[in-house]
């Protein structure tokens, strides 16, 4: 097991405990990983002593380098402090119920045990000694070793007693089985699909970031597979539950969007580790329920669900707490143009439709392909490799065009403040009349995205407008 503190900061830690007189422990994520052979994605280490963690933390931080800066959490009676690439936690083991109904801990010192009885998994409650006699002793009471060999997600105590001192773990369960590829143990899993209620007492900064790391496996649709199936999904996602399921009318069925959504998640997974992407291709549909229609003769129509989905974005964020900043946005954007290369695919395409999509997707207009590519699960191979290869020529358009024109975040290239000087007029609505004229001609090709092309139309339109130049035309 000293596989495990191989790492010199463990000697350090031992050499403290020890002059200290009390013992400690590497528990958790650190010696789960370990075993596992997995690599530690960042290098957080817990530790949990047998008395004050936080003194041990002050300790252990001053005797590597008395300019440490050690973060003390005295309410949760935890101290952690950086190191090289280490975020090494302490803290003293406790004994902890949470008030029912409340999210405040009761917290009483407590032994090695009690503080293992008390974590979420099996699988993160295995500890290693660090005492200078003990060292790399391996204490798992609960068996995590064999949970881990067996691939299991399980609590170490009756799962509901788990679960009800802090409902977290339900989702985290989810999280864990998701991102090292675990099955839930069946009698965990009946337990979060009877507490799932619970949920509601958890705040929703917590809630996200285990969402988050979701977002972040390599297959996210597990995860959401196992929240609609544990019943998790409808109380902390409801727009994304009422995506399920399927209708038939006249014969003719659409398809299951929740299933869907997922798959393109998938996909994009594979492509990306843009968190917002994801999220971009997790959101795509999620205004289709609000835009189903079904006409007899035609069948099932989603219209405008893109443009509404957009609309939706802000609400969703705000309620699950993600940024209300330029990440929304950029949601908002992909959602409100996802299908724009597919029309395009599908007709003629000719330049300007070309050049207003580069200039309303600026520089996202490679993610937009990215998503759009994603979206594709038609199971009919060959019209799947079809609507690939329309994307292909709409791509080489784009490139074409891009090298042409340079409409990527396009600037105008006659501005506001030159439209004013030249004809000496104020702000006013001459200005937008003329610089609208202006973008118009350069997207529909009719002028090169130059200035003196544009300049030239400026004076035209000015013509139009009873204006004429303050300044010698040159
Ligand atoms: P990772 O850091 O890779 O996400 P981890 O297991 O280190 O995984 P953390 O959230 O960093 O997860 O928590 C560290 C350890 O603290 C866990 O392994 C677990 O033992 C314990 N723990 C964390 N959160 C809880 C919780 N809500 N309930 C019980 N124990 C928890
Ligand atoms: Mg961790």
């Amino acid at each position: 097991m000293n596989i495990c503190l191989n790492d010199k900061i463990f000697r350090i830690i031992s050499d403290v405990v020890t002059a200290e007189g009390v013992a400690a422990y590497v528990t958790g994520g650190w010696v789960r990983d370990c075993l596992l052979k997995r690599d530690h994605p960042g290098k957080d280490i817990d530790i949990v002593v047998i008395g004050s963690g936080i003194d041990i933390a002050e300790k252990t931080a001053y005797r590597i380098d008395p300019g440490i800066n050690v973060s003390v959490f005295k309410n949760f009676g935890t101290a952690m402090f950086r190191w090289k690439e280490y975020e090494i936690e302490f803290v003293g083991a406790r004994k902890e119920s949470y008030d029912r109904g409340s999210r405040k801990p009761v917290v009483e010192d407590g032994t090695l045990e009690d503080d293992q009885k008390r974590r979420d998994f099996t699988i993160n409650a295995m500890a290693v000694s660090l005492g200078k006699d003990s060292f790399g002793r391996f204490l798992d009471p609960f068996n995590g070793t064999e949970d881990l060999k067996n691939k299991i997600i399980r609590t170490p105590l009756e799962p509901g007693m788990t679960f009800s001192d802090d409902p977290l773990r339900m989702l985290r369960a989810v999280r864990f089985a998701t991102q090292l590829g675990f099955s839930i143990d069946e009698t965990t899993f009946l337990s979060i699909s009877e507490n799932a209620g619970r949920m509601r007492i958890v705040s929703q900064e917590r809630i996200i970031a285990e969402i988050n790391k979701i977002m972040m496996c390599e297959k996210p649709s597990e995860g959401f597979i196992l929240l609609e199936r544990s019943g998790l999904l409808g109380i902390i996602f409801p727009e994304l539950d009422n995506l399920k399921g399927i209708e038939k009318k006249g014969g003719k069925a659409h398809k299951d969007n929740f299933l869907h959504s997922l798959e393109v998640l998938d996909n994009i997974s594979q492509r990306t580790d843009n968190l917002w992407l994801r999220w971009a291709a997790l959101l795509h549909d999620i205004a289709k329920p609000l835009t189903k229609k079904y006409t007899p003769g035609t069948g099932w129509s989603f219209h405008g669900h893109e443009f509404k989905g957009s609309k939706m974005i802000p609400d969703i964020f705000r309620k699950l707490k993600l940024p209300l900043n330029e990440n929304m946005k950029y949601v908002q954007k992909l959602v409100d143009l996802h299908l724009r290369p597919i029309a395009l695919s599908q007709e003629e395409i000719t330049d300007s439709a070309i050049r207003r999509l580069l200039f309303e997707a600026g520089d996202d207009i490679d993610d937009l392909m990215l998503l759009c590519e994603a979206d594709i699960t038609s199971k009919n191979e060959k019209r799947k490799n079809q609507h690939l290869e329309n994307f292909g020529v709409v791509r080489q358009k784009l490139r074409e065009i891009e090298e042409k024109d340079a409409l990527r975040n396009f600037q105008p290239p006659v501005d506001g403040e030159e439209i004013i000087r030249t004809f000496g007029i104020r702000p006013g609505k001459e200005v937008g009349i003329i610089k609208n004229a202006i973008r118009e001609a350069i997207l529909d090709g009719i002028i090169p995205n130059e200035h003196d092309a544009a300049r030239n139309l400026m004076i035209e339109k000015g013509k139009e407008l009873g204006l004429s130049p303050a300044e010698p035309v040159i």
